[in-house]
């Protein structure tokens, strides 16, 4: 693979993978352009290089084919405002022209893509359109493969997929016309700092809703980590299994076996596990319930925890305070409802609060990301990952193909 920060584009065309599946309301508006503001940089790179750029996404889950509400045309302004913007550069900004192509392979796409122009950008239509890119299909990799010469993969959200254009496509580029985009790039370097090079205090912060979601991310970190600071919905099946009344908070009860297994592992291997020692309850799962704060092994019947309580906030508090690197994946809550949100706000601080100290910080997964930025802390931690699926197995110890593919040696093609 080649560096892309080294790369020269100068003539040439890049073909790039990027993650554009951003949320639309229903009059097409994205309501969040996370995902395409991320991925700028790289093309503007190329651009400012002197090449021409290709760009190729999937969007939502066309089942049937084209589909208008499923189409990438309703970004084609976006992503010309995105690049037009005055913003760092000033020779990028104001006239990068934006072409689209209604389809991703056939005619059109192949003339347009031939046809543009050094500084200039091309979106194709919707990858999911064919069924041949989930399959991973080679005749439609290679078609694809045809429109660029070069080939970057800057879709970290996708990584963990083995389809057409993530991972098949890059075989049909030489290992020194094949590579990472810059956000690909930081994302891999950040994911191999904390599961590889992490400092020692390395604190995993787990949580969400469910235990099945997050065991083998859990077994993975148990290797590695010194404490993992388990909260969330998940916290109550690892409660109920040492014995606690959980009431009627979140509960896998068939994974009762698997949290106390986890718990004997970890004290096999050193690792500290941290359950919220106490919980905000509810009377019921609603914004406007009654509220409680009891010890979360003695929660009474008909009631729920919802939030880690304060004595838990203090207690994971310290705990990520004398971190050196900090993992965290879901948050200790109902967070999205206010009387709820405490716990995941003040862990969000603490992470924040270690970062300044000098420790590394990763958040990764979709609604610790929302709970950072709903917070504002999104620029007090280290990183914060695009890619929730990606990132997760990335975590759990699997090969992303999405990574694999740019690595993999010539010698193996
Ligand atoms: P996940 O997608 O597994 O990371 O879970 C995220 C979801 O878990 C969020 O929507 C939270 O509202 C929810 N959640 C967090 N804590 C709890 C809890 N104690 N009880 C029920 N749901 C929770």
């Amino acid at each position: 693979m080649s560096k892309f920060s080294d790369f020269n584009f100068a003539g040439h065309k890049a073909l790039i993978r990027v993650d554009f599946n951003v949320p639309l309301d229903e009059q097409f508006n994205i309501t969040d352009d996370t995902r395409m503001t991320a991925t700028i940089p790289t093309i503007k790179k190329v651009l400012a290089d002197g090449g021409s750029v290709i760009l190729m996404s999937h969007l939502g889950r066309p089942k049937d084919g084209p589909t208008d509400k499923y189409s990438l045309k309703h970004l084609v302004k976006p992503l010309y405002a995105l690049l037009n913007s005055s913003g760092d550069s000033a020779e990028s900004a104001g006239n990068t022209k934006v072409f689209f192509a209604d389809d991703c392979v056939g005619s059109q796409a192949g003339l347009t893509a031939s046809m543009l122009r050094p500084g200039e950008v091309l979106l194709l239509e919707n990858l999911r359109f064919y069924k041949e890119e989930e399959k991973g299909d080679e005749a439609f990799a290679e078609k694809l493969s045809k429109l660029g010469d070069v080939y970057v993969n800057d879709a970290f959200g996708t990584a963990h997929r083995a389809h057409a254009s993530t991972a098949v496509i890059a075989k049909y580029f030489a290992a020194d016309k094949r590579m990472f985009g810059l956000l690909m790039n930081d994302e891999v370097k950040s994911a191999e700092k904390v599961l590889h090079e992490a400092e020692k205090p390395f604190c995993a912060i787990i949580g969400g809703a469910k235990v099945s979601d997050k065991i083998l991310i859990i077994e993975n970190l148990l290797e590695r980590a010194t404490d993992i600071i388990i909260g969330g919905g998940m916290a109550y099946t690892f409660l109920k299994a040492r014995g606690g009344k959980i009431g009627s908070s979140l509960c896998e009860d068939d994974r009762l076996q698997t949290a106390l297994d986890i718990l004997e592992k970890a004290k096999q291997k050193n690792v500290s596990i941290h359950l919220p020692e106490d919980s905000v309850i509810a009377d019921k799962f609603a914004a406007d319930a009654n509220t409680e704060v009891r010890p979360s092994d003695a929660i009474p019947d008909g009631w729920m925890g919802l939030d880690i309580g304060p004595k838990a906030v203090g207690i994971f508090n310290e705990i990520i305070g004398k971190s050196k690197t900090i993992l965290w994946n879901g948050p200790m809550g109902v967070f999205e409802m206010e009387k709820f949100q405490a716990g995941t706000k003040a862990v969000a601080e603490s992470v924040a609060a270690a970062t300044a100290n000098g420790a590394f910080s990763l958040v990764g997964g979709g609604d610790s990301v929302a709970a950072v930025n709903k917070f504002h802390l999104a620029d007090k931690v280290s990183y914060v990952s695009t890619g929730g699926g990606a990132m997760l197995e990335y975590f759990e110890g699997k090969v992303l193909p999405g990574i694999a593919a740019i690595k993999e040696k010539e010698s193996q093609e």
